[in-house]
């Protein structure tokens, strides 16, 4: 079986009717680059750039970033490398930022929001972003969007950096593709009007779980209501999409655990899903069942699934079709 899935590598993703889907990986620093390529992946969906922060003692600077998302750019020429703006805060702290203690971090100063009051830090890391992006395709990934005015925000404080560069004559992608995780439920549902100031949405179902279903994702004493295929969930993966689908200019993909979890590949695949975005080593697996199911009957599976009553449904029906394939 694994000698099968290592001569899938070179094989596009793509389903028995003709249907093409994009496999990429999520990296945390420049070292899972290899284990991507290995596996397969066309390139990053995911570019965690926290650790870059969390393994420094001191606060990395403009060229320090720009070395390792070069690196990452230049070892995919042809794939996208989706680089995500620094997501600190809730549980991940930096021990060269002072940060008050909050009562509900996972509610507060988390991610673009901490960018937002430590301008500087964001510019130094929006800078190095775009002077990297020479070097292949990169895209730029706002975390925790909850409306549209932060994307605004965010693109507002981009342009400035891209005026800076210009000024001194330092060359950027122009045209660098700007998107935003879908992981607060208030993004999914207002997918439409977000949609009108980004290139791509990405789902992050660990995030999007938690909070949709009021559950602390590290939390045992209520691991067992956290469920991706909680028909909610389900339900805005599907709001998204229909905005991208029905829209040339935008995709959707997907970056959370979810997106790497065989059981939920031919679902998210019905539900309409571009790009799907997990570690390495789930590429081979989720690419080979997308390879054996018609996209036709993927999207019957989705609607069927979506009008089921709970997770635990959803999972055996998406059993008992598995079972059908085999
Ligand atoms: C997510 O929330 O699904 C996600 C991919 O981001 P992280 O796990 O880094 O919060
Ligand atoms: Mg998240």
């Amino acid at each position: 079986y694994r000698k099968e899935l290592e001569e899938l590598k070179d094989f596009e993703a793509i389903t028995l009717d003709g249907h093409k889907v994009e496999l990429v990986g999520n990296i945390g620093e420049t070292n899972d680059i290899d284990g991507v390529i290995k596996n397969g992946g066309v390139g990053i969906g995911l570019f965690r750039t926290e650790f870059l922060y969390m393994n420094s003692d001191t606060m990395p600077g403009e060229e320090k970033q720009l070395a390792a998302y070069r690196s990452a750019l230049e070892a995919f020429p042809n794939g996208p490398v989706i680089i995500r703006t620094l997501d600190i805060g809730g549980d991940k702290k930096l021990p060269y930022l002072s940060m008050d203690d909050e009562a509900n971090p996972f509610l507060g100063l988390r991610a673009i929001r901490l960018c937002f009051k430590e301008v500087e830090l964001f510019k130094i890391q929006l800078r190095a972003i775009l002077r990297a992006s020479v070097y292949g395709n990169a895209y730029i990934m706002f975390p925790m969007i909850s409306s549209i005015t932060e994307v605004r925000q965010a693109k507002a404080i981009l342009s400035e950096c891209m005026k800076e560069l210009d000024e001194v004559n330092i060359p950027y992608d122009k045209k660098i593709k700007i998107g935003v995780m879908i992981e607060i439920p208030s993004a999914a549902i207002a997918a439409d009007i977000i949609a009108k100031e980004v290139d791509f949405f990405s789902i992050g179902t660990n995030d999007l779980c938690q909070y949709t279903l009021a559950v602390d994702r590290m939390n045992q004493d209520v691991a067992y209501l956290y469920d991706p295929f909680n028909p909610a969930i389900l339900r805005l993966v599907r709001l998204v999409t229909n905005v991208s689908n029905n829209q040339t200019n935008c995709f959707t993909g997907m970056c959370g655990e979810m997106a790497g979890d065989p059981m939920a590949a031919i679902l998210l695949l019905g539900l309409g899903l571009d790009e799907f975005s997990m570690s390495a080593f789930s590429i081979p697996k989720i690419k080979k069942i997308i390879r054996s199911v018609r996209y036709e009957d993927a999207k019957a599976i989705a609607q069927t699934a979506l009008n089921l009553e709970t997770g635990e449904e959803v999972t055996n029906y998406i059993l008992a079709e598995m079972k059908k394939l085999e």
